[in-house]
């Protein structure tokens, strides 16, 4: 399919003053924008504008003249510009800064699961119909046959990457989320307990506070969070208190309380962490550590956990689950009734075919559906978050039901409901994806190999309102229509370039 046949000016240099216009490559629109810039120029000077404020102008006009066909140079003529600019509803401001056209929209917190225009403005979601004029935008894509979803949320990744940490804190166990998220639709990632209070602030400084991706954080009770085994061994360094405080502190980034790989055969990290969790109003994620005798995993989920805490690692083999028979065993039902979540947390370990099939099956699905990115996982069995989500897509969900646990029910679970779904108004947080046929294949965190007849890619992303990732280049134009082009794009749809950030949501709603 050809994408639509669009240029925008060349740079957002002079936001305000460039003529914010998406315009034909080949038509009169083209001239319109050359001889509009030039007469607003003419028009500042002989209303008497200062200096600089000319020279801004006339750069416009010159950057916009790159455009000018031989034809176009032979306009001329102050009247004849000024008749042309007041004439042309043209030149009127479009509406949208990016429409996302035709494609399939899945928006399960609307309801929505049907073909909608999807219109972006100012970062935000400006209109959801279904039929939006592409003239009405500056930059229109052609979403036909792709499946338009809210932003991906990764419940449980590993992001706090650096060189002054070791392992996942702040170490070369942990990727920068820019690296691996974007390029499959994921625009929300929660770090589960890679940092804990004591390097927190250098987490947040270091990557939170630089990434393109939104970055959420699950603290970890320990308050090294995880630089190795010793460290999360270590009982004497889990203060709930001061966990709490600093949760409380930091409401618009610290989402929720995490407990992980202890192997002693007491409750005393998990007791910690919901104390934690209570103290702040936020919920707990459970990592199990090893799985013992003296504290089995039914205990956890049916009295230590409150509604509203997740276990992560949902089909690791060491979770009780199915009976000799290979039937469900009724105590998952039970703690999924009390409010306790599963959430998958794929990972280097976590997650068997041989757990996950039967529980899939028999009616026992993730409430979400996250990867556990780290160095170990991200090449292995586990790759990123859409194959986790092809992964259930194979295993039976419907891909309505996938997207679901991977947007709004994520959201929901971490309390930040700004997030998660295409509402008008909401953060324009959009992946565009595709679900493509033909034969592939799955592996799991043991290296068992699971065949499937669908996988879904990502198309684009939108972070925030901007493109942040075009696979197919559906928001460009081709090189041999635009001459002697300068770098294309615009500022109000366009963040290929880097350097922006994604909106804030603040606290819990
Ligand atoms: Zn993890």
């Amino acid at each position: 399919m050809e994408p639509p046949r669009t240029v925008t000016t060349p740079t957002p240099l002079i936001t305000g003053l460039t003529p914010r216009l998406a315009y034909k490559a080949d038509g009169d629109e083209a001239v319109t924008l050359v001889v509009a810039a030039a007469a607003t120029a003419l028009v500042a000077a002989s209303a008497g504008e200062s200096a600089a404020v000319r020279r801004r102008r006339r750069r416009v006009v010159f950057m916009t003249v790159h455009y000018m066909t031989p034809g176009v140079m032979m306009v001329s003529g102050m009247r004849f510009l000024v008749f042309l600019l007041s004439v042309s509803p043209l030149f009127a401001q479009p509406k949208y800064d990016l429409l996302l056209k035709g494609g399939h929209v899945i928006d399960p917190k609307n309801k929505i699961g049907d073909v909608r225009d999807v219109a972006i403005r100012d970062g935000l979601i400006a209109a959801v119909e279904r039929d939006i004029p592409a003239v009405e935008a500056r930059r229109t894509v052609n979403a036909a046959g792709l499946f338009v979803t809210p932003g991906l949320i990764d419940l449980h990744a590993h992001v706090f990457s650096g060189t002054e940490g070791v392992g996942l804190a702040g170490g070369d166990s942990s990727i920068h989320p820019d690296a691996f998220a974007l390029r499959v639709g994921v625009t929300t990632v929660v770090d589960a307990g890679s940092s804990g209070r004591r390097n927190f602030a250098h987490f947040k400084k270091t990557v939170i506070d630089r990434a393109r991706t939104r970055v959420l954080v699950l603290l970890n009770i320990g308050g090294a969070g995880m630089p190795g085994d010793a460290h999360e061994q270590d009982v004497s360094d889990m203060d709930a208190k001061a966990a709490a405080d600093l949760a409380i502190a930091n409401r618009d980034t610290i989402v929720g309380i995490k407990v992980a790989h202890y192997r002693g055969p007491d409750w005393t990290p998990v007791e910690r962490g919901v104390e934690a969790g209570t103290l702040a109003n936020i919920p707990v994620m459970i990592d199990f550590g090893e799985f013992r005798p003296e504290r089995p995993f039914q205990e956890l989920v049916l009295r230590k956990l409150r509604p509203g805490d997740i276990y992560t690692h949902a089909f690791y083999v060491p979770v009780p689950m199915l009976d000799e028979k290979g039937k469900l065993l009724p105590y998952l039902f039970e703690a999924r009734k009390r409010g306790v979540l599963f959430d998958v947390g794929h990972g280097g370990a976590a997650f068997e075919f041989r757990q996950a099939a039967p529980a899939v099956k028999q009616g026992f699905p993730p409430d979400s559906i996250s990867t556990d990115v780290h160095s170990g996982s991200l090449n292995a069995g586990m790759k990123d978050q859409l194959n986790v989500m092809s992964k259930f897509l194979n295993m039976g969900m419907t891909l309505d039901d996938v997207i679901y646990r991977s947007t709004w029910n994520p959201a929901r679970i971490i309390h930040r409901e700004q997030i998660g779904h295409l509402s008008v108004g909401a953060i324009a947080d959009i992946a565009v994806l595709r679900v493509e046929k033909g034969q592939f294949a799955y592996v799991d965190s043991w290296g068992a190999r699971m065949d499937g007849g669908q996988r879904l890619t990502a198309e684009l992303t939108v972070a925030s309102g901007r493109v942040v990732y075009d696979l197919n280049g559906r928001t460009r134009d081709s090189w041999d229509r635009l001459g002697k082009y300068q770098a294309q794009g615009d500022a109000s749809w366009d963040g290929s370039r880097g350097g922006g950030r994604p909106k804030a949501i603040g606290g819990p709603k």
